[in-house]
């Protein structure tokens, strides 16, 4: 069936189960609309098969169909025998109830905790963690690269947190909330955010404890465009960054008080710093290892504009470049 007819058919259906009543009405809409949840995702799942070039297991590139297993296309290698779907090898691979991920990941568009999208989707708590994070491990390192024209840089901390570990690797703190040494220690997590003024956003955690060259070396470097003018506050790892690789580059002081040098300010990176602190709030703490998840799931809803659970999980399933 046609993308269209199948659509068309799927209206006039929910055309018809909107007229019955009661509660054998209710069980069938919920039933159909299972059913089309279902076949929306499988589909694609599929997309991501059709375009598979190479076996999973051991990069050979002669394959072919090999029957269906629950739902999916299989293929196998003539180079090693083995099968596999669409899913094999990602962290999708094998969690199942296939017809609540698009419901689920409406929840995710919607920012929803971890328990307000488990009771929405009739899932487990457990599950419903679980599943926040399997899609997140697939769509976190999607970014548009390279930045260009003017980026501007900056860093924010965030309180280092063990939140879900058993065992901790310090002394518990009390109330949460506040690190014991003053300054920039080795206690927060330090997220490092550029954005060129297209709006694109790249976004890392470096680790703990303040910015360094090295730091700006591994993560910001291979994101920016040859020639890029590199706007950042006066810190003198940005300076010395950007002269060791002859980037140009300009800096406000905002210590003193300076905020903006004409077009030269990190004024956006700093909103997008704020906005993306304010949105965590509602999760109450998360993990210092999830935090790249997070950065990747705000970097969807507020740079990619993701607005329908089919395209999130495109997002996850397609991650720019493959
Ligand atoms: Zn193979």
């Amino acid at each position: 069936m046609e993308i269209d007819e199948y659509q068309a058919v799927r209206t006039q259906c929910l055309a018809w189960l909107a007229r019955l009543t009661g509660e054998q009405g209710e069980g069938l809409r919920r039933l159909f609309e299972g059913c089309a949840s279902l076949a929306d995702c499988l589909a694609i799942i599929e997309e991501r098969g059709a375009r598979m070039r190479c076996c999973p297991h051991c990069t050979g590139d002669k394959l072919y169909r090999h029957g269906i297993l629950r739902g999916l296309q299989r293929y196998r290698c003539r180079q090693c025998r083995r099968s596999f779907n669409a899913l094999t090898d990602t962290p999708l691979a094998f969690i199942r109830l296939r017809e609540k991920w698009l419901p689920f990941l409406q929840c995710m568009l919607g920012s929803m905790t971890v328990r307000a999208a488990a009771e929405s989707t009739g899932i487990h708590r457990n599950t419903s963690f679980r599943w926040r994070h399997r899609f997140l491990a697939m769509a976190k390192d999607d970014r548009p690269k390279p930045l260009s024209g003017i980026v501007e840089a900056d860093e924010t901390y965030l309180l280092e947190s063990q939140k879900g570990s058993r065992q901790l690797t310090r002394p518990a703190r009390r109330r949460g909330g506040h690190a014991r040494k003053r300054g920039i220690s080795g206690e927060l997590d330090c997220i490092l955010v550029a954005r060129d003024r297209q709006g694109r956003t790249c976004d890392f955690v470096p680790g703990r404890g303040p910015v360094t060259v090295a730091r700006l070396q591994r993560h910001l470097l291979p994101v920016l465009d040859k020639a890029v003018l590199l706007a950042t506050d006066a810190a003198a790892a940005y300076r010395d960054f950007a002269k060791h690789h002859g980037i140009a580059h300009r800096a406000v002081n905002v210590r003193q008080g300076e905020r903006v040098l004409g077009e030269i300010h990190v004024q956006n990176v700093n909103r997008y710093h704020a906005m993306f602190k304010n949105w965590l709030i509602r999760f109450h703490g998360v993990a210092s290892h999830y935090l790249p998840h997070y950065l990747g799931w705000i970097h969807g809803l507020d740079c990619r504009h993701l607005s329908t659970p089919q395209q999130f999980l495109r997002a996850a399933l397609f991650p720019a470049g493959s």
